[in-house]
């Protein structure tokens, strides 16, 4: 072997970006790319469903539902937001260090060490359990401030929250308290994008009650907040104080009717390897495909480690040169390939879209999340930490 290649082989220090050349964004070319000026259109569009009055809170949680939780939490603040939503501490404490200084709310359930993280970084907490409060009253002793917090009430959704019959003297008595503040109540929508607006109208009339109750004994808290996206575009009557929209923001629909939004997520990759086969060619592990015609088979480099589900295998289908092209074969951890008809042109190093649009084609989220009997949110927090983000502003 040549010394000088030798030498390169062993470097373990190889800067692979150098390695490149010219290339703008060098590396691996699957990425998504995210449109922040849809993201600030989105947050504008939601604010202008509220009346004066009424907030809105822009639920950044699981790292802004896959799209990036710093730059999705600037650019929803730019579009009218003035809350932030998270599901736990650790992405509350993120985004404080990333220096922003607006409410933060964690909606999740908090265990000790992440109400003591949370009084410290001053998020505000949900709770909804006794047990919680000393653990709040001691790490708000400890840092010589008042815990803030919002209770919340289980109306139906059956998951975490006090039963909202359950909220009695005690619990007011403990919520006004020396070492807390009682920002605000809430409770949240099982089936708010559902046709059927039945369930949703049960779990309002029960929090109603409860927050007549608490207006009886003079007990009210600043914020009242129920609505998640879907209940923010159907159902005006829980707006309430203030509104926690996740979805909606990221231009995502909660249900078929919805006008106005924007997807903000694109994903793409490259063509990275092409060739032509015969008719009765097997495709991938299994040889689950097998061709019926000569055709071109192109590799590209996303598969479901990436969050390219394999069950998608010989059902999704990709956007090259803006036309749609059929996955074929097993979606391996790291490839899959498309078949192209022998008469098109495609070539090595041409883009394809995963998801979003090319031209007159279009993958929509809502696409990939019936191939595999889910929703769009599972799509969109599901393309995994190997995929890089890029953002661009229009
Ligand atoms: C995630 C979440 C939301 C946002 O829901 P979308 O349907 O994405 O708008 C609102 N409230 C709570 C408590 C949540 O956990």
């Amino acid at each position: 072997m040549d010394e000088a290649v030798r030498a390169d082989w062993g470097r373990t220090d190889m800067d692979l970006t150098s390695m490149g050349g010219t290339r703008a964004s060098p590396g691996r070319p699957t990425e998504v790319v995210v449109d922040l000026t849809r993201i600030e259109d989105n947050a504008a569009f939601l604010r202008a469903l509220l009346q004066p009055g009424q907030r809105l809170m822009a639920v950044v949680k699981a790292d802004g539902y896959g799209h990036g939780a710093v730059p999705v939490a600037e650019a929803a603040l730019r579009g009218g937001a003035s809350w932030l939503g998270v599901a736990v501490s650790e992405e509350g404490v993120a985004l404080r260090n990333a220096g922003i200084n607006v409410p933060i709310l964690v909606l999740g359930p908090s265990h000790a060490s992440q109400i003591c993280q949370a009084v410290a970084y001053d998020l505000d907490l949900t709770i909804f359990d006794h047990a919680q409060l000393e653990v709040l009253a001691h790490a708000a002793r400890a840092h010589q401030t008042r815990a803030r917090v919002h209770l919340k009430l289980d109306t139906g959704m059956g998951r975490v929250g006090l039963q909202s019959d359950q909220l009695d003297a005690r619990w007011v008595n403990a919520l006004r308290g020396p070492d807390l503040s009682w920002v605000g109540i809430s409770t949240h929508f099982a089936a708010s994008d559902d046709d059927d607006p039945e369930p949703t109208r049960r779990q309002l009339s029960r929090f109603l009650d409860a927050l007549e109750q608490l207006r009886w004994q003079g007990a009210l808290p600043p914020e009242i907040h129920a609505a998640n996206s879907a209940a923010v575009l159907k159902y005006p009557g829980t707006h309430f104080t203030l509104v926690r929209a996740g979805l909606a923001l990221y231009g995502l629909k909660p249900f078929d009717s919805v006008d106005g939004l924007k997807p903000s997520l694109a994903w793409y990759s490259e063509v990275v390897y092409l060739k032509t086969v015969p008719a009765g060619f097997h495709v991938g592990y299994g040889g689950s495909y097998t061709t019926d015609r000569p055709q071109q088979l192109a590799a590209v480099p996303v598969g479901y480690a990436d969050g390219y589900r394999r069950i998608w295998s010989n059902r999704s289908h990709v956007l090259i040169r803006g036309r749609r092209y059929p996955v074929v074969g097993r979606v391996s951890m790291d490839q899959i390939t498309v078949a192209v008809p022998t008469e098109d042109p495609v070539n090595v190093g041409d883009r394809v879209t995963l998801l979003g649009s090319d031209g007159d084609g279009a993958v929509p989220a809502e696409e990939l999340a019936f191939l595999m009997d889910s929703i769009a949110y599972e799509v969109v927090t599901g393309v995994s930490q190997r995929v890089r983000r890029r953002y661009r502003s229009d």
